[in-house]
């Protein structure tokens, strides 16, 4: 027999990935660097399904069926270089090599030109997002890559990754090369942006409404019976509840308050940087997690002076509770149109034509941003494919409209109160930096102008003009 799917790297995501084939009926097989892992995986799960375990290269490929379908999960980076150095020359034109890995686009789109022309392989960059558990019970996929390979590796993805309420698969064809990878490194982005505004929604309800964890938690649980129904409040409300069973104490309470991050986050930000797409909010989300590390930075500046919040009383709390909920709201909106504006920009930049409607579509299950709210999005890209931006929806606009008083009030809290909330803030400059009709950009293009010479255009006539600042302040053409 041979296999229809072969996986290397079996460390936590390899090996529930090659799982979720086989319990899919399909035949897997199985190989990996060190071969003991492989063992203990036909060991342990070959009860499972059909797994081939294999312990050298040759073997490997050897029982793949043709034309070969090669998942690689293994560590982004290098390892992934060695790995692909390993197998190509073993591989036929026309076979496949998948990287499941959190790779870098740019990494991805080199990758894939270099396996087709010196090899003619198909190589497909593919993201996946859902962690360990969803790489097992099916998480959500963004392959990127030849469009041909879709053809057959399409139907094996949409078997084994989640389904949304409405039973679709969360995969789709994202687009060539590094289209999977941008997509996902994109997700992460958000997801920092969401995890970093559920993190202000938490300070301000302990801070300034004064509820304990176990009260937060509730209210979150309540939260997610609404709009905000998704995985991440769903867990926030889990993680508050808990108790540390060593001391007794909200676990939240007891653990080491400064964030990491594995750069996928970063990434996203960087390459906004270099698109020129304003992901304020996102950006604010990797500078918290980075500022919440500077243990010394932090320590040493413990005496700066500032209010110290007082908690509300009691009615007042809640009532301040539902517009933390209102600015949450606001804010994620916010947040997913600064994302999809990423995404827009990279497809238009390295010509992909990512369906934006099928990108929210096929992130409502499986992976960490799922959410009740995808839909909506997908919804309003439905009802207007090139909408310019999220908030050129009318149900957002709407939403937002009926939200803005009190997450300007929230935002007043926070300033009176001194309690940090650069992503709350962020979403709120730039909605009102876009709706601005004018802005302090004129005045930067005259100080340019004024030191550099840099021209600026003018409102009333076309041309670029330069003011001779030097001499008699007159207006020149430039
Ligand atoms: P790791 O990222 O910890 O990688 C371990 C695997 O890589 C092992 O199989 C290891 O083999 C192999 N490996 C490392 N270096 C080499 C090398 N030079 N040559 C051959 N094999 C090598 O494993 P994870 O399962 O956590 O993640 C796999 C990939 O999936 C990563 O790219 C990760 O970023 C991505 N990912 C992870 C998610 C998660 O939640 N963990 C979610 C989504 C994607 P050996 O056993 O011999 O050491």
């Amino acid at each position: 027999t041979s296999a229809q799917i072969g996986v290397t790297g079996l460390a936590v995501m390899g090996r529930n990935l090659a799982r979720n084939f086989a319990r899919n009926g399909y035949t897997v097989a199985v190989h990996n660097r060190t071969s003991s892992r492989t063992k203990a995986l036909v060991e342990e799960f070959g009860h499972e399904g059909d797994f081939i375990g294999t312990e050298t290269a040759e073997e490997f490929v050897a029982a793949l069926e043709r034309p070969r379908r090669l998942v690689i999960m293994v560590k982004a980076g290098e390892p992934t270089d060695a790995v692909i150095q390993e197998f190509a020359p073993l591989l036929e034109p026309g076979d496949m090599i998948i990287d499941g890995g959190n790779a870098h686009f740019a990494d991805t789109r080199r990758r894939e030109r270099e396996l087709r022309e010196r090899h003619g392989i198909h190589f497909v960059g593919m993201g996946v997002s859902g962690g360990e558990e969803g790489a097992l019970h099916g998480p959500s996929i963004m392959p990127g890559g030849p469009r041909e390979s879709y053809d057959s590796l399409g139907p094996m993805l949409e078997k084994i990754s989640a389904k949304a309420a409405d039973g679709a698969p969360c995969v789709t064809h994202v687009g060539p090369d590094g289209a999977g990878h941008f997509v996902k490194m994109v997700h992460n982005g958000i997801e920092y942006a969401d995890m970093q505004l559920i993190g202000e929604a938490y300070q301000l309800l302990r801070d300034v409404a004064g509820y304990s964890p176990a009260e937060i938690a509730e209210i979150f649980r309540t939260w997610n019976t609404g709009r905000l129904d998704s995985y991440l409040i769903e867990i926030t409300a889990e993680v508050l509840s808990h108790v540390d069973a060593a001391t007794g104490k909200p676990f939240v309470d007891v653990v080491v308050d400064q964030a990491e991050q594995k750069g996928t986050g970063r990434w996203t930000v960087q390459i906004a940087l270099d698109l020129g797409v304003p992901v304020s909010g996102i950006a604010e989300a990797v500078f918290a997690r980075s500022l919440s590390g500077h243990a010394k930075l932090r320590e040493a500046s413990q005496g700066l002076a500032g209010p110290k919040a007082a908690p509300l009383g009691k009615e007042e709390a809640a009532a301040f509770a539902d517009r933390v909920e209102q600015a949450l709201y606001a804010s994620k909106i916010v947040s997913y149109t600064q994302g999809f504006h990423e995404i827009a920009a990279g497809s238009e930049e390295y010509g992909w034509d990512i369906d934006l409607g099928a990108v929210s579509s096929i992130w409502r299950g499986g992976c960490i941003i799922r959410a009740a709210f995808l839909d909506r999005i997908r919804a309003a890209y439905d009802a207007r494919a090139d909408l310019p931006s999220l908030l050129s929806d009318e149900t957002f606009a709407r939403e937002i409209a009926d939200a803005q008083d009190d997450w300007r009030e929230v935002l007043i809290a926070a300033t009176r109160q001194g309690v940090p909330t650069p992503g709350f803030a962020a979403a709120l400059a730039y909605y009102d930096a876009l709706r601005a009709s004018r802005l302090p950009a004129a005045l930067t293009q005259g100080q340019r102008d004024f030191f550099g010479a840099h021209t600026y255009r003018r409102v009333d006539r076309e041309g670029a003009f330069h003011t001779l600042w030097g001499g008699d302040r007159s207006e020149v053409s430039a």
